[in-house]
């Protein structure tokens, strides 16, 4: 690893105070205050980073329209081969960045590195499919009253200045996700991390900056979600807004954007329905993984399962069995643990184990876990779960999976259909033309047939409904997102 890559970032203190970057340097905030960065792993100081004041914000967005044209300018094939570098760069740094991801964030060691290297993967590819986008041409004559003397030339443009705003269980994924189709597109970018994950974050900022992206067009401000949150979606000078986070965040936030274009990814809930001819074991397998990766801190985790009480009786001891063979609790840096780490914080494992207790008083019944120690919550599994119960009623962030035993299958599609989320689901069964008929009658963003629900493969498009979200992300339909036609329209030559 090339020597000094990231010392820029901070200074020589323990613990380090970081500085953010300004489009240009690295520099540190004017009124010196800092947001503390814990690490859930043992609860101290990763870094400590500035919180950037709004004047701050105002003169790297004026600054940002300055440049932007000049890099949309460019060509897309140079743009490209900035974030090739970049891409390159991030495979490189992979175990330096692992470390950051697994000490910031307190994800299990196995599942940093996949989320580092698939990033540096999804960087690359977005650079490749970038070439492949193209406008169109329309003539006049197919529309009823027109004769073909005009013709529509129809490109696609950059939208200007893109805010991107990303969440702590996925912070070097999901801002990728948004920087990269934004820069290569041609956007200036202003990128907000969340505070777990700051760090990660401006790291990721250092990679794209030695990779080449010219002065003011990419710019990471740092500082909690509250005290700069709602002064940045609310900003005259941003162009669009690319956000990943909670439904509660996201619609107050979506609410103050005003009319501008908005790709949000919100909060998910997702069932797996269990059809009475499917393979047990298998459908066991998927439900562990589905539920506890990452200790149940994903928006495409299985948080309840749907069944007959047949069908439930199958498949659940065989959950059981699978979540004690296969899950591990622990320190999220062994790699003897295994994908139950701490969550992120103390009082986010409170709240955990709030919902988990309210669910055992209205009559659940905790059949593995269900203790809290600390940050980390027992991997657990609850059945006689009730539709109505907050554990089910709202995203649980934690390796909580529930049980609940339907009448029919009515009753499941109800109980998905009436849910504010609509993320994803997951239908288990041996016949796939039954599972389609299902899935056509859920209300949610994406069905998987005989498999847990996860964003990705990254080129899928990946969308929520109702309170899970708005637009569409994965490779090509983010380059979308992130630019606008521009149809300009010609009189044809006889
Ligand atoms: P969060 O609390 O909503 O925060 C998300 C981001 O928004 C963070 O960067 C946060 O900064 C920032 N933020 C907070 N208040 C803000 C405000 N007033 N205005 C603008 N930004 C603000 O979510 P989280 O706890 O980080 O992430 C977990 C949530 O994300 C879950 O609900 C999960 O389902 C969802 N998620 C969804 C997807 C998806 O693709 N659908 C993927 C991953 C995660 P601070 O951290 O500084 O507060």
């Amino acid at each position: 690893m090339p020597v000094n890559f990231f010392d820029e970032l901070h200074d020589d203190q323990t613990p380090p105070q970081y500085r953010w970057f300004n489009g240009i340097k690295w520099t540190s905030s004017k009124d010196g205050n800092f947001l503390n960065v814990v690490s859930p792993v043992d609860n101290s100081i990763v870094g400590k980073v500035p919180v950037v004041t709004h004047a701050e914000i105002d003169a790297a967005i004026k600054q940002a329209h300055g440049v932007q044209k000049v890099w949309a300018a460019k060509s897309v094939f140079e743009r490209g081969k900035i974030l090739k570098l970049a891409a390159d760069w991030m495979w490189e740094h992979e175990p330096y960045l692992t470390a950051l991801l697994v000490r910031e964030i307190g994800k299990p060691i196995d599942e940093a590195k996949d989320e580092i290297v698939r990033s540096a993967d999804m960087v690359d590819y977005f650079a490749h499919e970038v070439l492949h986008m193209k406008g169109d041409q329309l003539p006049s004559d197919a529309f009823p009253g027109y004769d073909k003397s005009k013709i529509a030339m129809i490109e696609r443009i950059p939208l200007g200045v893109v805010l991107a705003i990303s969440p702590f269980n996925y912070p070097v994924n999901l801002a990728v996700s948004k920087i990269a189709p934004a820069l290569v597109t041609g956007n200036a970018v202003v990128f907000k991390p969340p505070t777990n994950g700051s760090i990660s974050g401006l790291h990721l900022t250092q990679i794209f900056r030695k990779a080449g992206i010219p002065d003011g067009v990419f710019v990471t401000v740092t500082g909690s979600g509250s005290d700069i949150g709602d002064y940045l979606v609310s900003h005259p000078g941003i162009d669009m807004i690319s956000f990943t986070g909670s439904s509660q965040v996201g619609k107050a936030a979506a609410t103050k954007a005003g009319m501008i274009p908005l790709s949000f990814e919100c909060g998910g809930n997702n069932p797996a329905i269990i059809i009475a001819d499917c393979n047990p074991g298998d459908t066991a397998l998927e439900i562990v993984k589905g539920a506890f990766s990452f200790a149940g801190q994903r928006c495409t985790a299985i948080k309840y399962v749907l069944g007959l009480n047949s069908e439930l009786d199958r498949v659940l001891p065989l959950v059981i069995k699978f979540t004690e063979e296969k899950i591990k609790m622990g320190d999220p840096r062994s790699p003897e643990t295994k994908s139950v780490g701490p969550l992120i914080s103390e009082s986010a494992a409170k709240e955990v184990e709030a919902r988990i207790l309210a669910a055992e008083r209205g009559g659940a019944k905790i059949i593995i876990g269900g203790l809290r120690k600390g940050n980390f919550i027992e991997p657990t599994i609850l059945d006689n779960v009730k539709p109505d119960m907050e554990i089910v009623r709202i995203e649980t962030f934690g390796p909580i999976v529930s049980f609940i035993r339907v009448k029919d299958m009515d009753e499941a599609i109800n109980i998905v259909n009436s849910s504010t989320y609509g993320l994803q689901a997951a239908i288990f069964t041996c016949d796939e033309g039954t599972g389609i008929k299902l899935a056509n009658k859920l209300d949610v963003g994406t069905v998987w047939i005989n498999s847990k629900p996860q964003i990705g493969p990254d080129h899928f498009p990946f969308l929520g409904i109702k309170g899970s979200g708005v637009g569409v992300q994965g490779i090509r339909y983010s380059l979308e997102a992130m630019t606008r036609l521009k149809p300009i329209v010609l009189n044809k030559p006889e």
